[in-house]
């Protein structure tokens, strides 16, 4: 073996999986074509829930360091100047660190995640080397790459395809992206403005023949998206005159912007059948492409990365049900993109296409009176920061518990840290009121002690709550006994002892 995993592709998700995989100790090649980083910008989003697993790696601190903080969620009307919506993330302060979205380009997010990839000594990244094939047994998957020094056999006990849309990895295993492609199209593009002008950032025009959207990521630049109905054909929406409307309702009049770079596409939903067969996985963009209405499609990516490296850590442990464990990840993920990532995506994909043409401006400010009530204020919250999912369908979480599936709150604790922090991007059981645990599990896994639990857990203490290196809860052991904790722990983690 030339390494316990492969991954082929190092965009941000492959790159997040290898430092994923690196946190729990767990060495990987990453296969990437690019000699570089590509330079486009691309997602600019990093939500709430994707920012504590770059924590949990790591990662964060590099990357609050590149981008800009935004701690509300904010949309400017460009015509009236009246702000529409206000969603605060410290709404949900107590249940979150990190209260806040990062605007990061993505070339910058993927430059960052390579070198802190390149610093690990688990990973090992070889770029300017394209996968040709790949082919798996049942000990082992075989990858042929092309790099600098000419072809080579790799063979790793799993391999991962995180080489986005046109993956070669899906296709290997015989898969295709399923879904539909809206018969819209966006427009994108990224402009510098001269520095004397400061608009307050994300803003929009609603006007009734398309939508644009103005997002601020860096101090005078500017990503402007257009959502286009299909009666407008391709060459209109490029056209320099349709570039410069739309600035102008962005921004006014006369506004001399510098274009660094735009690009019409077509919008998707789709998602592979399956996300494993057999010792190969799929993830991100190679998994499945999400309208950038949003902005979740590298982020849910990101997400799979964190669900797939805890169980490939445990799969390679000896005695544990890998097969079942990685069918897990199937299971979950297909549940968190199907019903979480598009149908949110689908409906501002939709709303974005045409709702404005019927509706203008109406139900955004229906939206926003609704908003100002706190209970509202953390449901968009959850929903823009991705913390509200659930995973129900898995064999290794016991969802009768309502908090079951679902990310744990990240609580202040006594003396100030946090649940996370404590966990590390680790297993623990959270332990609520006198909780006896088995000596063999305490000393193999983080315990956090909560003296209460917030009421909105629904649970009685005292009560041990078992929870996954990604932060999901898997099973809640109500009257937790020695016996009844350990039978939790094996039944979480396919048998694994680690
Ligand atoms: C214009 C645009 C705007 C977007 N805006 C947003 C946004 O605002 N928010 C958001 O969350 N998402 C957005 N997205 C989507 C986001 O860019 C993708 O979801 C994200 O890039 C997926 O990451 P990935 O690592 O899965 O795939 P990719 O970024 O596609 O990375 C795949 C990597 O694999 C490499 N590769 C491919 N084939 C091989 C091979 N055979 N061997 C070795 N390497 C290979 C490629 O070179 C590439 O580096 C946008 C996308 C586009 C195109």
């Amino acid at each position: 073996m030339d390494a316990p995993v492969i991954i082929v592709g190092g965009g941000p998700v492959g790159l997040s999986l290898g430092l994923g995989l690196a946190h729990l100790g767990v060495r990987s090649t990453i296969l990437e074509t690019r000699p570089e980083p590509a330079p486009e910008s691309r997602a600019l989003v990093i939500w709430p829930r994707t920012l504590e697993l770059l924590a949990d790696w790591n990662a964060l601190d590099a990357l609050r360091a590149a981008g800009m903080w935004r701690s509300t969620l904010d949309i400017w009307s460009a015509e009236s100047g009246e702000r529409l919506i206000d969603v605060d993330f410290s709404n949900v302060a107590d249940v979150l660190e990190y209260c806040g979205a990062l605007l990061v380009p993505q070339s910058e997010t993927e430059r960052l995640l390579q070198e802190l990839v390149r610093k690990s000594e688990h990973c090992e990244l070889r770029t300017g080397c394209e996968a040709t094939s790949l082919t798996q047994d049942a000990e082992g998957v075989t990858v042929v790459a092309r790099g600098p020094s000419g072809e080579e056999r790799l063979r790793a006990k799993y391999a991962v395809g995180c080489d986005g849309g046109h993956s070669i990895v899906r296709h290997a295993v015989g898969l295709t992206l399923e879904g539909v492609t809206y018969p819209g199209r966006a427009v994108l593009s990224d402009e510098i403005l001269p520095t004397a002008h400061a608009f307050p950032s994300p803003r929009f025009s609603l006007a009734r023949s398309s939508f644009v959207l103005g997002i601020e990521y860096a101090p005078s630049f500017w990503r402007v998206i257009s959502l286009l109905p299909a009666s407008v054909g391709d060459d209109d929406a490029i056209a320099p005159a349709a570039r410069a409307q739309r600035l102008q309702r962005l921004f006014g009049e006369n506004m001399a912007t510098q274009t660094i770079w735009t690009n019409l596409f077509h919008i998707h939903r789709r998602h592979a059948q399956r996300f494993v067969v057999g010792r190969v996985a799929l993830a991100g963009d190679a998994a499945h492409l999400n309208s950038p209405a949003g902005g979740q499609g590298m982020n849910a990516g990101i997400q799979d990365a964190a669900n797939l490296a805890w169980k490939l850590a445990y799969a390679l442990e000896e005695g544990t049900d890998a097969p079942a464990l990685l069918a897990s990840y199937d299971v979950e993920r297909h549940e968190a993109i199907a019903g979480g990532v598009e149908r949110y995506t689908d409906a501002l994909t939709r709303f974005g296409i045409n709702g404005f043409r019927w509706f203008g401006v109406v139900p955004l400010r229906i939206l926003g009176r609704l908003l100002r009530g706190a209970g509202f204020q953390r449901k968009a919250c959850r929903a823009a920061g991705m913390l509200g999912g659930r995973y129900t369908k898995s064999p290794f979480i016991d969802a009768r518990h309502p908090l079951a599936g679902r990310r744990i709150d990240d609580l202040i604790l006594p003396g100030g840290s946090r649940i996370n922090r404590k966990r590390a991007g680790k297993a623990a059981i959270v332990a609520v009121g006198e909780v006896d645990i088995p000596e063999a599990s305490a000393s193999a896994i983080t315990v956090i002690r909560l003296p209460l639990a917030p009421r909105h857990w629904h649970v009685k203490p005292p009560v041990a709550l078992i929870v996954r290196p990604d932060g999901c809860v898997a099973i809640v052991v109500e009257k937790p006994t020695a016996v009844r904790i350990s039978a939790a722990l094996r039944k979480a983690f396919a048998g694994a002892k680690g």
